[in-house]
């Protein structure tokens, strides 16, 4: 199963639950038996599956029997049985998870105040490649690539490259691949397309004289980040990890990652540890984790080991490579967004070209500023130019559900950008004070009719319409509300469609399109303010990758 069939899996398991009248045992046994299956498709080992129930039910048994907990409402416990899946989610991803956030969900399972959003939790505590290594610059840093043929090696070392040439990094390619035909051509085919500097040979055979040579030369030539990409075959395992040894010692890698191919899913795990033995590695980047079957069995497997995974490779492109952290990962594998994503991008497009805006916009949280409609309007239209979509809108919470994807390695990019357009199109029928404003003003209580620039009767009749043509059923209520409150003449929620309704109809969009923008909209902000000030993406930002 694909990784966002498995989401979309697991998503709907969730949205079950939240339609059962009670949380007992039976409604919990559904919920895990859904999860379990899909897991288990996507070729987890059946073991983790396994504790993955037994942990979750002790929980939730232990939560129905505490009775200090009788007063929680079906909604907080139904939060509270999906915060218990999703954490024991991540920690299949990442086992050492459970130990580093103790602290953290000790806090989550005291403010569980109900609705799914509370069930979620969000970074700034998520690790990531810097965590993993973080290049010095101005000094050489030499990263050794290991791994079996067509695992994707090659390709992953160019995407690394253009990665950290893309934050500022002065960045060259090794090719000592000297066994496969054709290795060295298809190095440099791939690292002119990036427009990255690289070393190799036709003639020399031996690769340890290459890699040598080429680190050299990019040493002297003071470059910062260089790449080396070895075989990933011989006549016999034993004379691959020998070259592989005899390499190691040549250059002295600051790093070696393992390039590991999702497609062998379980068996991840044996051949990671294999790996390990021969050449030590650091770090792991599981490819063509877009659309393999296998995916969530590899990515399990890999973790089980408890060797980090720096990146996970998404596509073909060599932008398709993306920084691993597990719990922005299950979240957005649920389609709940990855706004630490979506602030690597931010940063790498702050990288290229320093938009000066951007960094303003950052002082200005830093400062206790609120991010503003208009500044999420800004990152909209960044992220627009960066491509392709269909992935970044994934991270964007709320979003790779609604494009129908389960979030990671969604499918569809014509339907993202077209979905985003909207979302431009929306903000660009709000006024210069609704744009400046934390979004209230469309929820705000409007004491005067005039306020409104007359919204009356006429909008209602519009909303009934709309209602015809099956806008949201949020819309509805609030013509319902409108009514009553009509009646008891106490307008409170009537001005908010009024707006909404005004910034639809100049949009060419719905209403319900308008308060799922501005939905989203509240759910970035409240993230961005969770990790501003000095802490979080901010630190993030400033400290380069
Ligand atoms: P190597 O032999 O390990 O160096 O593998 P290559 O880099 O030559 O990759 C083998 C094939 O896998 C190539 O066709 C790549 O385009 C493809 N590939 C590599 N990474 C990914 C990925 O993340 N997703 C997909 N779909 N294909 C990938």
């Amino acid at each position: 199963m694909v990784l966002s069939d498995l989401g979309r899996r697991i998503n709907n398991a969730f949205n079950e639950l939240q339609r059962t009248p009670t949380v007992d045992s039976a409604s919990v046994d559904q919920l895990l038996k859904s999860v379990c299956s899909a897991l288990l498709e996507s070729d987890v080992n059946v073991k983790l599956v396994a504790d993955l129930r037994t942990k979750v039910k002790a929980q939730v048994s232990a939560m129905l029997n505490d009775k200090s907990a009788s007063n929680l409402s079906e909604a907080q416990r139904r939060a509270k049985v999906q915060k218990f899946v999703f954490d024991h989610l991540v920690q299949l991803v990442d086992p050492n998870y459970a130990e580093n956030n103790a602290a953290a969900e000790a806090a989550s399972s005291s403010d569980s105040k109900g609705g799914p959003s509370a069930a979620v939790p969000q970074p700034p505590h998520s690790s990531g490649p810097s965590d993993i290594f973080k290049p010095k610059k101005g000094k050489p840093n030499v990263i050794m690539f290991v791994g079996l043929q067509g695992s994707g090696k090659t390709t992953s070392c160019t995407k690394l490259a253009l990665y950290y040439q893309k934050r500022g990094f002065k960045t060259g390619l090794v090719c000592a691949d000297t066994f496969r035909a054709g290795a060295f051509d298809q190095l440099k085919q791939n690292a002119s397309k990036a427009n990255i500097p690289f070393y190799g040979s036709y003639t020399e055979t031996d690769p340890v004289a290459i890699s040598s040579a080429g680190v050299r030369s990019f040493k002297a030539n003071r470059f910062e980040v260089i790449i080396v990409d070895t075989s990933g075959r011989h006549k016999q395992e034993k004379e691959l990890f020998d070259e592989m040894r005899e390499i190691d010692a040549a250059v002295e890698p600051d790093l070696t990652i393992m390039v590991l191919d999702a497609s062998i899913g379980q068996a991840a795990e044996a051949q990671s540890r294999a790996f390990k033995e021969a050449a030590g590695y650091g770090a792991i980047i599981v490819t063509k984790l877009d659309g393999h079957a296998k995916g969530g069995g590899a990515i399990s497997a890999v973790a089980a080991t408890r060797t980090p995974i720096m990146f996970i490779g998404t596509g073909e492109h060599l932008t398709d490579l993306e920084p691993f952290r597990a719990q922005p990962f299950v979240s957005k594998l649920l389609g709940m967004g990855d706004i630490s994503g979506l602030m690597d991008k931010v940063e790498e497009m702050q990288m290229n070209g320093g938009q000066e805006r951007q960094r303003e916009m950052l002082k200005k949280i830093e400062e206790g500023g609120t991010f503003t409609i208009r500044d999420w309007r800004e990152q909209l239209s960044n992220i627009m130019s960066m491509g392709p979509l269909s992935k970044i809108a994934g991270m964007i919470p709320g979003m790779g559900a609604m494009l129908g994807g389960g979030g990671a390695g969604g499918e569809n990019d014509e339907a993202a950008g077209s979905k985003m357009k909207r979302m431009i199109y929306i903000t660009d029928s709000m006024t210069p004070e609704e744009l400046d404003s934390d979004g209230s003003l469309f929820t705000a209580p409007i004491k005067s009719a005039a306020d409104e620039g007359g919204e009356d009767e006429e909008g209602e009749e519009e909303d009934e319409k709309e209602k015809g043509k099956g806008d949201s059923r949020k819309a509805l209520t609030t013509v319902q509300e409108m009514k009553k409150k009509k009646k008891k003449k106490a307008p409170v929620k009537v001005r908010m469609t009024g707006r909404a309704r005004r910034v639809a109809r100049g949009s060419g969009t719905s209403v319900r399109e308008v308060e799922e923008f501005l939905m989203q909209y509240r759910m970035v902000a409240g993230m961005v303010k969770k990790m501003g000030g000095k802490a979080g993406w901010l630190k993030q930002m400033s400290g380069g990758a």
